[in-house]
């Protein structure tokens, strides 16, 4: 298929029950809904069909968005923005909204990433339904102790509850994956117990101690806060590994480090 960007990660969804069942993950009827990447329009034209209240497009590939703008150009409720989600300024949503998006893989982690660090997540958005390679969706609901728990669990377990997942064979699109799919539906935390002045802390501090899996944490622990810091934590064996400490340990640690 010689119009597929392989750059842009497209693998396009073909499979009915598959699409449908991610659009009926959440009520869309009188919603306001995001789609990141909606591609030759496999979810958008679903989530059409279930009569939303407005439709936001976001699209890289000039082409593809010029296409949906064709086919949509009379429907007065769909917006498509040409651009680079990670350049999105999320701060022109002014309605609460649900996100779709099948994401391009290359860049999935870092849209995420981008999500969990929008201010006001919980008020702003209510579901989050999001596609990626199994693989990285295995480390996003990854729990502790485990090989797959590690910074995206931690980051993604701060602001966002899973709800539910499923997997899809890499039969479901064009062209194939090579691997599994994976979609997650997340919902925004309301309350968050832990609140930092700058959640880019909590990303560096499970940077410092996921870089090195293999080091007890007393060693990275040394490094980030004093002794009095470190005796104020109660209930933690110094002698773990960074995989077997719990998120709530990576918050405190993170509100020290502020302090
Ligand atoms: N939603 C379609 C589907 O399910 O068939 C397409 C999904 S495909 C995996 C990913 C889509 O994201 C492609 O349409 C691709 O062009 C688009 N894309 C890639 N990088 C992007 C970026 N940085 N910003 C916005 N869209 C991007």
């Amino acid at each position: 298929m010689e119009f597929v960007k392989k750059s842009l990660g497209q693998n396009f969804l073909i499979d009915k029950n598959i699409i449908k069942k991610i659009i009926n993950s959440v009520q869309i009827k009188q919603k306001n809904i995001i789609e990141i990447g909606p591609g030759r329009g496999a979810l958008t034209n679903e989530i059409i069909k279930r009569n939303p209240k407005s439709l936001l497009l976001i699209e890289k590939d000039n082409k593809l968005s010029k296409a949906l703008e064709e086919q949509f150009k009379k429907d007065k409720k769909i917006n498509i923005i040409n651009q680079d989600i990670l350049k999105f300024d999320f701060k022109k949503i002014k309605r609460k909204s649900i996100i779709f998006g099948n994401l391009p893989y290359n860049i999935s982690s870092q849209i995420l990433v981008k999500i969990i660090k929008l201010k006001k997540l919980s008020s702003n958005y209510s579901d989050i339904i999001f596609m990626f390679q199994k693989e990285l969706g295995e480390k996003i609901i990854a729990n502790y102790p485990s090989r797959n728990y590690g910074r995206i669990s931690i980051l993604s377990s701060y602001k966002l509850n899973t709800i539910n997942k499923f997997y899809i064979s890499s039969n479901c699109f064009i062209p194939k994956p090579k691997v599994q799919s994976m979609v997650i539906h997340f919902r925004p935390k309301k309350k968050i117990k832990y609140k930092f002045r700058n959640i880019e802390n909590l990303e560096k501090i499970t940077n410092i101690f996921f870089s090195n899996k293999r080091k007890m944490i007393k060693k990275n622990l040394r490094k980030l806060l004093n002794k009095e810091k470190i005796e104020s934590i109660s209930n933690l064996n110094f002698n773990l590994r960074p995989e077997a400490v719990s998120p709530e340990f990576f918050y405190k640690i993170t509100n020290l480090y502020e302090s």
